[in-house]
């Protein structure tokens, strides 16, 4: 059986744009898995250590068959063959991430994995590109995307053009 699942992907290094089409492909080549639709690209500005380059952030939405851990474990692989490299600091720079948003309408509370993400709430560069995907989205709690949009301005956050051709 298949579900729907929107995972949150940014980078800040080795060529940004190309890190989010590459993990697209990445993941539509996942076992039991497609991509069905990727927002536009979105710059944004790094949340934590303030040295860092800017942020390119997008959201995709999957069809999976994938259980949330083995999912979870596939989206770190992807991270991993795309050179991102585990360091102490929080929120440093990073060639790619990729974040599970929302699994179908589930709500895990694990030590490894929380789903609903735990602070996409507050976060203009998920809550924009989601809403671009599915407008009329109701989280898990039934709380509408657009509630929490009008509580989470566009600050800092700037779209720019569809995911760059393949190529
Ligand atoms: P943040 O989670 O605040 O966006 P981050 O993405 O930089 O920060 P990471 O270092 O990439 O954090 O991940 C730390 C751990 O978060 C992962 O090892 C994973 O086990 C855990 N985690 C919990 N919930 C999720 C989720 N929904 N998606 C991805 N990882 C998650
Ligand atoms: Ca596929
Ligand atoms: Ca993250
Ligand atoms: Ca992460």
């Amino acid at each position: 059986m298949s579900v729907r699942c929107y995972v949150g992907l940014g980078s800040n290094q080795s060529e940004p744009a190309m890190q989010l089409r590459l993990a697209c492909e990445a993941l539509d080549g996942l076992p039991g898995t497609r991509l069905l639709s990727c927002s536009r690209l979105y710059r944004s500005k790094p949340m934590g250590p303030q040295d860092q380059p800017d942020y390119l952030n997008a959201v995709a939405l999957i069809e999976t068959s994938l259980e949330p851990l083995p999912l979870l474990d596939q989206l770190q692989q992807i991270e991993q063959h795309q050179g991102r490299q585990r360091k102490a600091e929080r929120w440093g720079p990073r060639s790619l991430d990729l974040d599970i948003l929302l699994y179908a309408s589930q709500q895990i509370d694990t030590e490894r994995l929380r789903v609903p993400h735990y602070h996409m709430h507050a976060r203009p560069f998920v809550l924009y590109p989601l809403a671009e995907l599915e407008p009329d989205l109701i989280m898990p709690d039934g709380t509408p995307l657009q509630h929490l949009l009008k509580k989470c301005a566009p600050v800092g956050i700037e779209a720019l053009a569809d995911m760059p051709a393949q190529g």
